[in-house]
């Protein structure tokens, strides 16, 4: 199964990150920031066995999650700034 380690990890972290920050967290805004952060990092690739867990995923690529959470974090900062959803009761 060919997967994209970079994107299970903006999946694992983006979340996490997101409970630090008093934003939008609808799926539009988190579908957003998934996007940019996403197109802002190089994927990396893996041939995994079915069933193999995230956590061995992530010790392949030790040194890229700090860069990954940098990512992530410009991503909501731009998105939060600028929400594309439709909500009438912002704020
Ligand atoms: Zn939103």
């Amino acid at each position: 199964m060919l997967i994209n380690a970079n994107e299970e990890i903006v999946k694992q972290r983006l979340p996490e990150l997101l409970r630090e920050y008093d934003c939008c967290k609808c799926e539009k805004c988190v579908n957003d920031m998934m996007a940019i952060a996403l197109n802002n990092i190089k994927p990396a690739y893996v041939n995994t066995a079915e069933g193999m867990l995230f956590k061995r995923i992530n010790s392949m690529l030790p040194q890229k999650t700090a860069d990954i959470d940098i990512e992530i974090l410009k991503a909501i900062n731009l998105v939060s700034a600028n929400p594309k959803h439709n909500d009438s009761n912002a704020g």
